[in-house]
């Protein structure tokens, strides 16, 4: 059941922040009604829905104009602001109504021209249809009970039963000035109503004030609930969740798959798998490839989903079976293009034939996206998506637009207007993952590589260190806690990563620490523990990486996008030994001879191999400590200490952290080892 959030507490504090105009107090409810219905993902999700509010303003003559302040296009609810609600004069919305149709493009010119602050984001393409409805405040949802009732074949018995006259039915029409006018005809013939269905596509509710259109919001919704939950099934009871050691092969050679139908060198997609109890029942149903052709359950999933998902069988996830299936989706997709696309008013450029979502027997649903941001809002849709289909097949079935509405939506001139507008960033839709990427070294890398559009996941050990670089990096990031030199923690760390983001793209093999002593003294024990850390390390997270670049690239081999590729935070003490420094540096140079060994192995399969030597970076190995005993062991102040280099310039993290990602975007360069020290000619390396 949806919980109604409405607090007193909460609403004068609104009004109380507005100040004294009444009007900017009733337009603080309205942003907090949005907000309330923004919270909860069972009413909207990802941009999805929008409210509205029938006001007025002062124009600049100071005469009363009468406005409906109306979502802006780009605004979530959840988070949105008084910004978030333009003001559109309402006249000559309401003029519109008398016309017998209007073009997208033309509405949106009309509607951006009749805003009273121009800067103001483009209002909602169902404006018309808010300002039609005579009623102050008009909210509107896309709430996973009503996708339910929305898409069943007898949705107008259904309605009549649940809600008598209170809701008025509206035919599928897709969103703009076609559908604002069937809404207000519908609206006009059933004026007491206290809402509409939209068929195949959501719920609106209305009411004189904030809370009472509200409230009529989670009342429809949990009727709809409750009529739900007489009629669901005991629920299917799941297998297990796979372990990440399980899925991560799947989902790897499955990313792999994907790519295949890419063009040529574009970047691998994004990876989201979700395998809640939910999701994993729904992807065991025996009837998922009859589900999976039928549609999407309101029509603006299209643009994040794509009309269908691809269904992957226990049998087919194999690499040639997953290969096969890809290709036949994106046939299929083909197909579906070259049938609608002569009927649209005008050309329509073809989008990628890649699947958005994947029903993955045995694991989960999979969000697919050219960034995680984009993966993460395709799963949050397909799990809500999910639900609605096996709701809907308890209660008499689901049954939403077809190919041509979901071609008219998916190629709607005014998404396709936004093809080509802006690059994107040069590292996008790559996962990197960086050890020690909790310590300064560590996590300025993951930063630079973030600000070029990867994805990051850290691994470090656990604890408040990782917590707040995780929570530096933001949510479409990850990480896994652990000690690196445990036996099979590479492994299951790379592993952790493919699961989470769907495969690697990139290693940063940073994590080190200085052991000090000299050789003629030396514990065997504390230079076979700087071997695990600062060699053997190194090598475990190398091998897992390969293996994992090996099973991304079995669709594409070299003629793609690059495997994958290795960095290693090597070190000075590699070629130039400082005295007492023999515990750290004999690994290293052992690493340096790895990084090179690598690259003449893995240079036949495309995956390119580098490293980076710095030298006295503020770090983990190098502390406040050690700088203020080794500065005054030379005589001179800190700062002149940290800048003993040939540029006389002290070097930080951030110059280590852009030198990696210049090594990363340096397409023909391999087994290279870049300085990154000020200019030292003792440790030039040739
Ligand atoms: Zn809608």
């Amino acid at each position: 059941m949806i919980a109604n959030l409405w607090t007193e507490a909460e609403a004068l504090a609104m009004q109380q922040a507005a100040g004294g105009d009444p009007r900017a107090r009733e337009l603080a409810l309205r942003v907090l009604t949005s907000r309330l219905i923004g919270r909860d993902p069972d009413l909207v999700m990802h941009g999805g829905g929008n409210t509205s509010l029938k006001s007025t303003a002062t124009d600049v003559f100071g005469e009363e104009v009468e406005v409906l302040h109306i979502k802006g296009s780009g605004w979530d609810l959840e988070v949105i602001e008084a910004a978030g609600l333009p003001a559109v004069r309402l006249a000559p919305l309401m003029r519109l109504r008398a016309l017998p149709a209007l073009s997208d493009e033309a509405m949106v010119n009309v509607q951006r021209l009749n805003l009273l602050d121009p800067s103001a984001p483009n209002p909602s393409v169902e404006t018309l249809l808010h300002a039609w409805i005579p009623h102050r405040y008009v909210d509107h949802t896309h709430a996973t009970a009503f996708l339910v009732l929305a898409n069943l074949p007898e949705v107008a018995d259904a309605t009549r039963e649940l809600f008598g006259d209170r809701l008025t039915l509206v035919p599928y029409v897709m969103p703009g000035f076609a559908l604002a006018k069937a809404a207000a005809d519908a609206f006009e013939c059933n004026p007491e109503a206290e809402g509409l269905l939209l068929v195949n596509h959501g719920h609106f509710a209305w009411g004189p004030d904030a809370k009472a259109s509200y409230d009529r919001i989670i009342d429809h919704t949990n009727l709809v609930e409750s009529w739900l939950a007489d009629r669901r099934p005991a629920p299917l009871r799941p297998a297990a969740a796979l372990p990440a050691a399980e899925s991560a092969p799947v989902l790897a050679g499955l990313r792999g798959a994907l790519a295949s139908v890419l063009p040529e060198g574009a970047a691998l997609p994004v990876l989201d798998l979700r395998a809640g109890a939910g999701e994993r029942a729904f992807v065991a149903r025996p009837d998922l490839e009859d589900l999976a052709t039928r549609g999407v359950a309101t029509p603006d999933h299209v643009i994040r989903t794509k009309g269908w998902p691809l269904v992957l069988r226990a049998g087919a996830q194999t690499p040639e079976g997953m290969r096969a299936a890809v290709a036949a989706f994106a046939a299929d997709y083909r197909r579906y293009f070259d049938s609608h696309a002569p009927l649209a008013a005008g050309p329509r450029t073809m989008l990628s034939p890649m699947p958005g979502l994947v029903w993955l027997e045995g694991a989960g649903i999979v969000g697919v996206g050219a960034t995680a941001a984009a993966a993460r809002i395709a799963a949050d849709i397909g799990g809500q998506s999910a639900r609605v289909r096996a709701d809907g097949e308890a209660v008499g079935g689901f049954h939403p637009i077809g190919p041509a509405d979901l071609f008219d939506m998916e190629y709607w001139s005014l998404e396709q207007a936004k093809l080509g507008k802006g690059k994107p960033p040069a590292l996008q839709g790559r996962v990197v993952l960086v050890t020690g990427g909790a310590g300064a070294i560590g996590l300025a890398t993951a930063r630079a590589f973030a600000a070029q559009g990867a994805t990051l996941f850290l691994v470090d050990r656990p604890g408040e260190a990782l917590d707040a670089a995780l929570a530096a990096l933001g949510r479409d990031h990850g990480g896994h806690g652990c000690d690196i030199t445990g036996p099979g923690a590479a492994a299951a760390a790379v592993a952790a990563c493919v699961a989470r983001f769907g495969g690697l793209d990139i290693l940063v093999s940073n994590a080190g620490a200085a052991m000090t002593g000299d050789v003629a003294t030396l514990p065997e024990q504390v230079l076979r523990d700087s071997f695990e850390l600062n060699f053997f390390a190194h090598f475990a997270f190398a091998q897992a990486a390969a293996a994992t670049f090996r099973t991304q690239s079995g669709a594409r081999g070299v003629r793609g996008a690059e495997p994958g590729q290795i960095l290693f935070n090597v070190s000075k003490q590699a070629v130039n030994p400082g005295k007492g420094f023999a515990a750290y540096g004999l690994p290293k140079a052992t690493t340096f001879f790895l990084l090179r060994q690598l690259a003449l192995e893995l240079g036949g399969e495309g995956v390119r191999v580098n490293g980076i030597n710095a030298d006295r970076i503020r770090s983990g190995l190098l502390t406040p400590g050690m700088i203020a005993a080794r500065s005054s062991a030379r005589g001179v102040d800190e700062g002149t200490y940290m800048a003993g280099n040939l540029l006389h310039a002290e070097v930080e993290a951030r110059h280590v952290a852009d030198a990696f990602v210049m090594l990363a975007r340096a397409e023909r360069t391999t087994g290279h080892v870049m300085t990154v020290d000020g200019g030292n000619i003792e440790a030039a390396l040739r």
